[in-house]
This record gives C-alpha cells, sequence and structure tokens, in this order.
C-alpha cells in the first residue's frame, strides 16, 4: 500500500485531502499541532486502519517509522486572524517546516508536494496572474508574515529539487472554500455566513471594490491530486477564474442566506490585495484540470454545513477573536 503523509491533517484543506488519499486507496499518516485545526475534522476517520494521527509540531525534527512515498505538506495558519496572532509560527512552519519536511522527503526518496499561495503575487500588478509573475509584496508589512514565509517555502523547495535531485510540487491555491472551514477564522466566506447566521450586520472592508476568485475544495483538491501525480516541479496555480467583487459576494450571500441582513463598511487591511484572479492556463494545459462546482452550488454546500452547527458552536470561544478582528 503507497502510503502519505499528510502535514496540517486536522485543518481544512488536510482533513479533505486525508479522505481524498484514503479513498485512493492510500495508507494515510496525518500530522498536526492543532493550532489553528479542529480534531473534530477527522473524527471520522478514527478507527480506520489506513488512517493514523501523529500529533506533532512540524517545526521540531520529525520521524516516521517505515516507508514513505509522498509527503503533502499543508500546515500552517492560513487565515489572517490566524498569522497576526501567531505572526512567529506561521514563520516558522513556512521555513523551518518546510526544511524538516524536504529532509525527510530526501530521507525516505519520497515526493513532496508543499502548499503555496495566490499570496506570493502579493497585491498584483499583473492581473490575471499568471505564474511567470513575481509578486508585489510588502515584506515588512502585517500580511508579510505569511506571504514570505511561503515565498521562502516555494525557494528552498525548489533548491532541494535543484541540488539534490529530490521530487517536488508547488501549488499555488487560490481563495478556497467548503465545508470544514472554521466559523470564526475571519475568512469571508465563514465570516459572512456565521454573521448572517448570527444575525449580526455584513462587514466588508474597504469599499467592497477588491476582488477575489473562489474555488470549491473538491475542485481544489482535485487538482492538488492531479499534481501531485504528475512530472511538473514548478509552480502551478489551482483555483476558480470567476472573479467577484466583495460587494457583489456580500449580496450574493445575503440573498442564499435569505437573512436580510444590513451590510457595514469598516477600514480596509494593510496591504489587503485589490485584486485576484487565477490564470489557469498552465493547470488546463499540464493536468487537464479546471474547476467544475459553480459558485451557487458549493456556497449551498458551505451554507449548510454551518447552518448545521449548534448553537454554541456558532457563538463559541473564538468568536472574541473575530470580533476583534472586524472592530477595525
Ligand atoms: P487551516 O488553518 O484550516 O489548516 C492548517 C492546519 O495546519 C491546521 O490544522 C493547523 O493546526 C496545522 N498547523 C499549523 N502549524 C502547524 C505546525 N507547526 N505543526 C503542525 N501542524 C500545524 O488552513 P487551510 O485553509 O486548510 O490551509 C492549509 C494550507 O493551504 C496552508 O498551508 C495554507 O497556507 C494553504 N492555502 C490555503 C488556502 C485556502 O484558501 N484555504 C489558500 C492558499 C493557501
Ligand atoms: N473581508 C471582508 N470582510 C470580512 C472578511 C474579509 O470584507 O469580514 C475581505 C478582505 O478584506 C479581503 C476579502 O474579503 O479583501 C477576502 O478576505 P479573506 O480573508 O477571505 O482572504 P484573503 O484576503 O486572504 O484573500
Amino acid at each position: 500500500m503507497r502510503r502519505v503523509l499528510i502535514t496540517g491533517a486536522a485543518g481544512f484543506l488536510g482533513s479533505h485531502l486525508c479522505d481524498r488519499f484514503i479513498k485512493e486507496g492510500y495508507h494515510v499518516i496525518g500530522m498536526d499541532n492543532f493550532i489553528t485545526g479542529d480534531k473534530k475534522n477527522l473524527s471520522h476517520l478514527e478507527g480506520n486502519p489506513n488512517f493514523e494521527f501523529i500529533e506533532h509540531d512540524v517545526t521540531e525534527f520529525i520521524s516516521i517509522e517505515g516507508g514513505l512515498d509522498y509527503i503533502l505538506h499543508f500546515a500552517s495558519p492560513a487565515s489572517p486572524i490566524d498569522y497576526l496572532k501567531i505572526p512567529i509560527q506561521t514563520l516558522k512552519v513556512g521555513s523551518l517546516g518546510t526544511h524538516n519536511l524536504l529532509g525527510l522527503a530526501k530521507a525516505k526518496k519520497a515526493r513532496i508536494l508543499i502548499a503555496s499561495t495566490s499570496e506570493v503575487y502579493g497585491d498584483p500588478l499583473v492581473h490575471p496572474q499568471t505564474e511567470d509573475y513575481y509578486g508585489n509584496v510588502n515584506t515588512i508589512g502585517p500580511r508579510g508574515v505569511y506571504d514570505e514565509a511561503k515565498r521562502f517555502q516555494e525557494s528552498i523547495t525548489m533548491a532541494y529539487h535543484r541540488f539534490h535531485g529530490l521530487e517536488t510540487r508547488i501549488v499555488r491555491i487560490f481563495n478556497t472554500y467548503g465545508p470544514k472551514m472554521r466559523l470564526n477564522d475571519g475568512r469571508v466566506i465563514p465570516a459572512f455566513m456565521g454573521q448572517a447566521l448570527r444575525g449580526e450586520d455584513l462587514t466588508i472592508f474597504g469599499d467592497g471594490s477588491q476582488t477575489r476568485s473562489f474555488c470549491y475544495v473538491d475542485d481544489q483538491v482535485e487538482g492538488i491530486y492531479r499534481l501531485l501525480l504528475s512530472d511538473y516541479s514548478y509552480p502551478v496555480n489551482i483555483g476558480n477564474p470567476y472573479e467577484i467583487t466583495i460587494k457583489d459576494f456580500a449580496e450574493e450571500i445575503i440573498k442564499l442566506t435569505g437573512t436580510n441582513q444590513k451590510i457595514i463598511y469598516k477600514k480596509l487591511p494593510q496591504d489587503d490585495p485589490l485584486q485576484r484572479q487565477p490564470n489557469i492556463s498552465l493547470a488546463k494545459k499540464i493536468l487537464g484540470w479546471e474547476p467544475k462546482i459553480e459558485r451557487d452550488e458549493g456556497m449551498l454546500k458551505t451554507y449548510n454545513y454551518f447552518k448545521s452547527m449548534s448553537k454554541e458552536d456558532l457563538h463559541k470561544r473564538d468568536h472574541k477573536d473575530f470580533k476583534d478582528h472586524i472592530k477595525r
């Protein structure tokens, strides 16, 4: 049986990847330190003989018994609330954590795929973003801790590829959403859906003219799976090119939830990218991949997930971080 290590397994994308690889007949080893993840995301895999879990901080030396065919490095705080609250851990997991995992991949002769991000393009001056764009990142701004960790992650991964001949893959993930996101992680979809469900106003940062392009998780996982099994070592954008302004998006969510909430406007966070849309020509060409799930369908599935939460979960403790985040 092929063995795959997935870091960040208790998080949003990591937990979906565990499911996918189990479905494909792999033995999956999930690793996480729960800094932003949730045990509940993996509870359905308890007792599954093809799944094992190791609680571990990947910035510390990693030891795995037996062989490994693949490593997917998805551990990292990923939302603005998280990386502003734990900036040093964010830098460490992208740098030291990635170094440890590359070392492990080398020792095990495993292929490694690392989760990079559209944030490597910063506030982009090229639109839509193609993989050959170098980006526009403020190294010392508040988002720099995330963006530069990911840029370093790409550099060290390419260095291991060139210097050690390691088989590496780099996915540049654009805004992805779906069930198992953390309700109060501050990212725009859980933020707006949580607000609608709690009967609060929807908070738009800035005037809402900034754009994003949202990809449903199943499409994202399919793209990542194909990239891992491809023979392409350079970065590949995976995301949905359907671009929308945050204001139009808030209105869509109000319609979807039927809640009639008001929209209020708050200050735009520093260095918040004004536009974002992936050019996915490369993924189409080398992976034969493009997203299949329409936003209506993906958003409904996501809303149903949040709607099924208990009242207690809807108002739970990390709501305080969220409240501080939207005060602005
Ligand atoms: P998430 O916060 O839900 O998951 C991240 C997981 O990593 C959490 O379970 C967390 O506990 C774990 N983790 C963090 N630091 C760790 C450490 N030092 N050791 C072990 N585990 C650690 O976030 P997500 O949205 O699932 O993102 C997963 C990956 O995908 C991240 O690397 C992120 O940068 C990348 N990404 C996600 C998106 C998106 O839209 N979801 C976009 C771009 C990139
Ligand atoms: N955003 C917003 N209100 C919120 C949360 C986010 O207007 O309550 C905006 C945010 O400023 C950004 C966009 O929505 O312009 C997407 O934010 P998110 O944190 O989801 O992702 P990222 O900025 O990393 O793309």
